[in-house]
């Protein structure tokens, strides 16, 4: 009996996207194409739980196509009505930092959309993280109207500075659009705990 090996692309992965509803339509567009791929590759997604903007444009395009969701959403948020009400499964949580753990805890990989402050802190946790040898798996960020080059501007240049080693930009990976996610994934850099050893530059 030969046993199919076990990636990525079978588990869970976890998006961070923005909430705005007023950002360019190409964003959310992107968004709900990202939702369609992961539910497409059977891969379970789990993200923030919002019904508004990208991220309710996300879970749309995942349920559209019958894929599993999981928002983890906290309950002030779940009060003021911004949960999605359709999702396979909507996790209440007492605040942000439970919110943010259970999200990257339950994933094998990490994904960012464009987003705003929310976004951009859940990405950078990811990616220290990552850099601390605590989260192990693929971040990849999602480029969409080339969102992303002022914050890559600046990681390359903390690694200019010394601030971080040049090794830390093998943490993450940039694509142009929510199609090339997958492969992506499986074509990471391998990351492992003893990477913590050159953490501190
Ligand atoms: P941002 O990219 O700044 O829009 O932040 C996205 C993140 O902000 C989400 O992951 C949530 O943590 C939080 N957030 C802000 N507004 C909302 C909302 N209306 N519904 C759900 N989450 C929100």
């Amino acid at each position: 009996m030969s046993a199919e090996p076990q990636t990525m692309l079978e588990r869970a992965v976890c998006v961070y996207c923005a909430s705005s509803c007023a950002a360019h339509p190409e964003y959310r567009e992107a968004a709900f194409r990202m939702g369609e791929v992961l539910a497409g590759r059977g891969i379970t997604l789990i993200y923030g739980g919002g019904s508004r903007g990208s991220m309710g444009a996300l879970a749309d395009g995942a349920l559209s196509k019958g894929g599993r969701v999981v928002g983890i959403l906290p309950r002030f948020m779940a009060d003021l009505e911004w949960g999605h009400q359709g999702l396979s499964e909507l996790k209440l949580v007492e605040d942000m930092r439970t919110r943010k753990h259970l999200m990257l805890t339950g994933a094998q990989a990490a994904i960012a959309l464009p987003g705003g402050c929310g976004t951009l802190e859940e990405l950078l946790e990811a990616i220290t993280l990552k850099r601390l040898g605590l989260f192990l798996g693929p971040i990849i960020l999602v480029n969409t109207r080339g969102f992303f080059h002022p914050l890559l501007d600046l990681l390359s240049h903390a690694v200019g500075e010394h601030f971080m080693d040049e090794r830390h930009s093998l943490m993450w990976q940039v694509v142009a659009q929510p199609e090339d996610v997958p492969d992506a994934i499986e074509r990471a850099s391998a990351w492992a705990p003893e990477f913590r050893s050159f953490a501190a530059v």
